[in-house]
């Protein structure tokens, strides 16, 4: 009798301890575009599962949410975007989820004096180009998903302080391959304007086709002044991006060639996505490290990357 009962206990002890650990399962973040998902997952380890919507070569300005995306942000425990209408398809989705107080737009933590103007409404929403910025506004995500789960807040705390540091580390690296290349040439075409933070940081002039979103079009006239700046200036190299066509740049490279200057594509850029999941251009330290790297080799600089993923062969 006695010995069933210390059995009972026993069991109903191992249950209650256990029990916690499923009630308390972690919670879910849904990101919208992966420069906020995958530094956040990193940190957050197994405290938070941390998912995002748009993958490799998405582009933000024009997505529009898929039934299965709906279904991912109602059962999210707390939606992280990146706001000043960068998400521009999914605006009324993450309205109808702010109602619930679940949305958090990571650029909105930032002192509006350090952000670049865009429209009236809003400021340029392409803040992950600049590392400094981008670890104030991924330190505002990470209290937000502390929030979500109080017991994990020290081991948050030291991978964080770790993930900044090699931030740090990045940023020191970037500034000194942009800095190899020869003055004159430190001029970086693209199609559409989402390196005005990388530009201000750096000290890189920075020329777009397009315009801040890729919503607009891109006129003759903007095209044929292009063209007379890479003639002008020697430029030996334009580059594409990821996320968007290649055939304003292609129009430039042709208008070059007419006037008598050889143009190439210096590389493709990751502007507002990352690359393949798993990869190491497929993390925020290499989206950054990828861009820099073959910016600087392109323009006739020196760089032999951040990372030994990214060393010349
Ligand atoms: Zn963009």
């Amino acid at each position: 009798m006695r010995l069933g009962r210390a059995i009972g206990l026993a069991i109903s002890l191992a249950l209650f301890s256990a029990l916690p650990v499923r009630a308390q399962a972690a919670p879910t973040v849904v990101t919208t575009i992966a420069q906020i998902g995958q530094p956040l997952g990193e940190i957050a380890g197994a405290c938070a599962h941390v998912e995002s919507l748009l993958g490799e070569g998405v582009d933000p300005h024009l997505y529009q949410p898929t039934r299965a995306d709906m279904k991912r942000l109602l059962a999210a425990d707390l939606v992280l975007a990146n706001g000043q209408n960068l998400e521009a398809g999914l605006r009324r989705a993450l309205d109808a989820l702010a109602a619930q107080k679940k949305v958090a737009y990571l650029t909105e933590a930032l002192d509006r004096t350090r952000l670049l103007p865009w429209s009236d409404h809003h400021a340029d929403p392409h803040v992950w180009m600049d590392p400094q910025m981008w670890r104030d506004a991924l330190t505002f995500g990470v209290a937000k998903v502390a929030a979500l789960a109080p017991g994990c807040a020290a081991p948050m705390t030291a991978r964080m302080h770790g993930y900044m540091n090699r931030l740090d580390a990045l940023d020191r690296y970037i500034a000194a391959a942009i800095a190899s290349i020869p003055a004159e040439r430190r001029v970086l075409v693209t199609a559409h304007d989402a390196f005005a933070y990388f530009g201000r940081r750096y000290q890189l002039e920075l020329q777009g086709v397009q315009g801040i979103s890729t919503e607009s079009e891109a006129g003759l006239a903007r095209i044929q002044q292009m063209v007379a700046i890479l003639v002008a200036r020697q430029l030996p190299a334009v580059f594409v991006e990821t996320s968007v066509s290649d055939r304003l740049v292609k129009a430039l490279i042709e208008g070059a060639a007419a006037a008598g200057q050889t143009v190439r594509i210096g590389g493709t850029l990751f502007s507002d996505a990352m690359g393949a999941p798993g990869s190491y251009r497929g993390t925020y330290v290499g989206m950054l490290d990828h861009n820099a790297t073959t910016i600087a080799r392109a323009l006739g600089g020196r760089a032999d990357g951040f990372s030994p993923e990214l060393a010349r062969n």
